[in-house]
């Protein structure tokens, strides 16, 4: 774990610095672990060890700026306007950045004193869990912020959970055994960490996991109180009493305490809208630990992509709310029957209405993200874009609503339609009209452009517009009344920041109005080489109004956009619900669409112990086998009950058969099932699991310190603690990271274990033929093997699972596949026949041929010999057989 945001400053003895520095000091101490960005005009400028770190993650220059006892002070800096790119460059490098800004003018700082320093102030700390802004977040992604407090000594814990952007809280029950699981299924960017946290060694162990993929944040202790954060709810909520939001453990509360603490910190202040925080019930989601995601790759790929994971591979959602609602449910399924079904039911209804399903597809295609737009609205760093796009957000919502009121809906699509139109509160017409009428359409990004309010809407601010446009047209007359009065063709009126309005001349033809009679009138300003500018008294006071117009048109703006962002923000519950269900139409129609586009069916779900699922694929080999042109996916059946006995299947075969695939997509298709989505299956039943494991034997990780034995051995333990009777358990090459004895003892005790005690729904793939012969002493224990066909000597590989263990292994016709050389495939079949022959598992080294003197001397092969044993005739062409001949000629030559 690293030092989060306690890194500290080195001590300053303020007395000794400047003025400036000692307020630099002061705020960089408050900045805690994260870089200073310190405003100084157009630049935010870094210094110190900040400057040194973020110039090489940005790879900007490092230049240097006074001195600090004796030394350079080195520093870097980046443009306040484009800002945000290397703002997003150093979060993903894992750093935080507190903003500071100048909160005077400059000029107000003069008044106090030439010396005076301008007053400064962090205005917010961007970490990678607290992030708001479009640029800085995937749309189709949440961004969570989860805080972990263990009280109790470890006893008692809880997570919480929420995103910024969105404003979605949750907080469940933890423990050491199930944090990997609980942390995982909401993905959290940042973890929350009491600064002086005592916990035990185990619950240390259980957060060492998180990083890299998440960065470990400290926050003072104090914060993570259950009564501090039960007071800081109720104040947030607005009530008097805890248990009008919900029934909250002392863990729940502490962890929601220094959750929302950190946010107000992050956000100096303030907090988004945030919803009611959502109490997740122990059981009440499917346990799916760290390990079986990334075996699974559910969400992301082992190298960390969102390209190749199952949540791609079946999103057909079209907003980006939409696309995190499935990434959630994914991550998170359910175990309820009832509540599984209602989803499926949903999807449904889109299966069978095509026409409703695209015309509800088209609509929202059009439809922003209104919850993003809302959070940034109550976090005040909205734009006139967000103002739009809650009207366009609700303009959709209103279309769909009555697509949708055109049919006879079942009571879910009731619901939502109803929240669409926000209906039992009065609907969403008087803000919805507002809006229309207030804003122009395709209003800019940033208020203080301003411009963004249509005309005839505010009588005050049209004035003030028409003052600035009047005098605009004013200045355009000048223009030509001033060429006529001194016969200068060429004069003409301009305009710059720095003089506002003048009048501009060539150098020659200025001359004449520096001179007697026009000197009078035309007051010179400046000369430049390529030009003479001048001014009148009439010019000066009609720049003066000009720009007394404009800031009165912009502050006017600024005050109609604050009463919109109010208007709008009085119905942020009925928004956030009307945007929550146009997230979960999305995700309905993506189902349905698999299911149209793609045979994707409806499970059934019920609480059977049920597992039979008939011509299932994987989701992401399929895409990726149809992407290819190559032959298409084999569908498998697997039935993992029997008189409604589960049933453990060791799945036997030649690598490169589709073991880990079947395996895998098995997993896969009861993680999408719970999820409430459509599986790739021709039919499923399932009884709902109430955890999933999936693991792949064999994967080290070497920086943990964990040998490729030791990490199989921890997972396989956590599974056999952990598999109930209502678990699916896939183990994939059970025991490999050992030698033979010791590997196929463990695969075997494994598999007992299960059978036994754990008496879950399972399935193995192993190379240890030897345990196929369970099934002799296991009643509920079935073989099955990946079809091979033998063809010319090779194998073909047919993907399809049959009932009966592999006879043969055939690794030396998949390495002859894979392109050994041809020598060396015949001396592994040499082998390999031995072996065979003795019927041992284990031979001496005296055994093998290659040191047995008859045979090396046999295997001592001339060069032409062994380079014609090379040669893969079938494989050759015409040019290479050529070439081959040569080659093998010039090896009979005598040199
Ligand atoms: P190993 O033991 O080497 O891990 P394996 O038996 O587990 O091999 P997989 O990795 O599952 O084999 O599959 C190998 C390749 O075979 C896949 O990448 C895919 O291209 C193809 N394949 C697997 N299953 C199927 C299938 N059902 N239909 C078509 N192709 C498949």
């Amino acid at each position: 774990m690293d030092d989060g945001l306690r890194t500290s400053m080195p001590e300053e003895g303020i007395a000794e610095v400047t003025p400036m520095m000692a307020q630099y000091f002061r705020l960089r101490t408050r900045a805690g672990g994260a870089l200073l960005f310190y405003r100084m005009g157009d630049f935010y400028e870094l210094f110190f060890e900040d400057a040194t770190k973020a110039s090489a993650a940005l790879d900007i220059t490092l230049t240097k700026r006074g001195k600090h006892r004796g030394a350079d002070i080195p520093m870097c800096g980046v443009p306040v306007h484009s800002c945000e790119a290397y703002l997003a460059r150093l979060i993903r490098s894992g750093f935080s950045v507190a903003i500071c800004e100048q909160i005077e003018d400059p000029s107000e700082a003069k008044k106090r004193g030439s010396k005076s320093v301008v007053k400064r102030e962090i205005v917010r700390v961007v970490t990678p869990g607290t992030l708001t802004e479009d640029t800085l977040l995937a749309a189709n992604e949440n961004n969570f912020l989860g805080a972990l407090a263990i009280l109790a000594a470890g006893a008692e814990a809880a997570l919480a959970v929420v995103d910024v952007s969105t404003g979605e809280l949750r907080v469940v029950s933890t423990t050491p055994e199930s944090f990997s699981s609980d942390f995982a299924s909401t993905a959290c960017a940042e973890l929350v960490l009491a600064d002086a946290m005592d916990a035990p060694d185990a619950w240390r162990q259980a957060v060492s996991f998180i990083e890299p993929a998440a960065k470990i944040s400290w926050h003072q202790s104090s914060s993570f109180d259950s009564k501090g954060g039960e007071r800081r709810l109720k104040a947030i909520f607005g009530v008097s009493a805890i248990d009008g939001i919900g029934a909250f453990t002392r863990a729940d509360l502490a962890a929601l305490g220094g959750l929302l603490s950190y946010v107000e910190l992050t956000q100096a202040g303030r907090l988004p809208a945030i919803c009611l925080p959502k109490r997740i019930a122990r059981g009440e989601l499917m346990v799916i630990d760290h390990a079986t995601r990334a075996s699974l790759e559910l969400l992301r790929t082992q190298s960390g992509a969102r390209d190749g994971t199952v949540l791609a591979s079946v999103d057909r959602t079209v907003t980006g709310p939409g696309a995190r609602l499935l990434a959630q449910r994914i991550s998170a399924p359910l175990t309820e029957p009832e509540a599984i079904n209602e989803r499926l039911d949903l999807a449904a209804y889109f299966v069978a209405d095509e026409w409703l399903r695209n015309g509800v597809r088209a609509a929202l295609r059009a439809c922003p993200d209104l919850t993003r737009s809302l959070t940034r609205l109550s976090l005040d760093r909205a734009g006139p874009r967000d103002l739009a796009a809650i009207g366009e957000g609700l303009a959709c919502a209103r279309k769909i609503a009555a697509l949708l009121s055109a049919h006879s809906l079942p009571p879910n699509i009731l619901s939502a339609c109803a929240a669409l139109e926000a209906r039992e509160r009065g609907g969403f017409s008087d803000l919805l009209q507002l809006l229309k009428e207030a804003l122009v359409s395709n209003p800019g990004l940033l208020t203080r452009d301003g411009g963004f309010i249509a005309k005839g809407f505010d009588p005050g601010l049209d004035q003030s517009i028409s003052l600035r446009d009047e005098s605009r047209r004013v200045i355009a007359g000048l223009e030509t009344q001033y060429r006529d009065e001194t016969g200068i063709k060429t004069l003409r009126i301009k305009h710059n920041n720095v003089l506002g309005y003048f009048i501009e001349t060539a150098p020659a033809a200025g001359d004449a109005l520096m001179a007697p009679p026009m000197k009078t009138r035309f007051v010179h300003r400046q000369t430049l080489a390529s030009a003479a500018r001048f001014t009148t008294g009439d010019l000066a006071d009609l720049d003066s109004s000009i720009a007394r117009a404009r800031d009165e048109a912009l502050a006017r703006e600024l005050e109609i956009f604050a009463r919109l962002a109010d208007a709008v923000l009085g119905r942020k519950d009925d928004i956030a619900e009307a945007a929550r269900a146009l997230a979960e139409l999305d995700v309905a129609c993506s189902f349905a669409t698999l299911a149209a586009d793609d045979e994707y069916v409806r499970p059934h779900i019920d609480m059977s112990f049920s597992f039979a699922i008939k011509g299932g694929r994987h989701p992401v080999v399929e895409a990726a086998l149809r992407r290819s042109g190559g032959p298409p996916f084999v569908p498998n059946d697997c039935l993992l009950v029997e008189r409604d006995e589960p049933q453990l299947w060791l799945v036997t075969g030649p690598n490169m058969a589709g073991k880990s695939t079947f395996l895998r997509q098995n997993a896969v298709i009861a993680i999408l099932a719970q999820a409430g989505g459509f599986v790739p299956a021709r039919s499923a039943h399932i009884g709902v699991a109430d955890r999933v494991f999936s693991r792949v034997g064999a994967a080290d990780e070497i920086a943990r310190g964990r040998s490729t034995f030791m990490v199989e051995m921890v997972e396989t333990a956590a599974i056999l603690n952990q598999a109930t009777a209502r678990s699916i358990v896939v183990l994939d090459e059970i025991g490999r990271g050992t030698s033979t004895f010791d590997g196929l003892s463990i695969a075997w005790a494994a598999v007992e274990h299960l059978h036994d005690r754990s008496r879950c729904r399972g399935l193995f793939a192993t190379h240890y033929h030897e345990l196929t012969a369970l099934a002799e002493r296991l009643p509920r224990f079935r073989n099955a093997s990946m079809r091979v066909k033998e063809y010319k000597g090779g194998v073909v590989f047919l993907h399809e699972v049959a009932a009966g263990p592999a006879d043969r292994s055939y690794g030396v016709a998949v390495a002859r596949l894979a392109g050994l050389p041809a020598t060396a495939v015949a001396r592994a079949n040499e082998i390999l026949k031995l072996l065979e022959k003795d019927g041992r598992r284990t031979v001496t080294i005296e055994d093998l041929p290659l040191f047995s003197p008859k045979l090396s001397s046999q295997s001592a092969l001339n060069p032409v010999t062994a380079a014609l044993q090379d040669l893969d005739l079938d494989r050759l062409s015409p040019k290479e057989a050529l070439d081959a001949l040569y080659r093998l000629k010039s090896l009979t030559e005598p040199d």
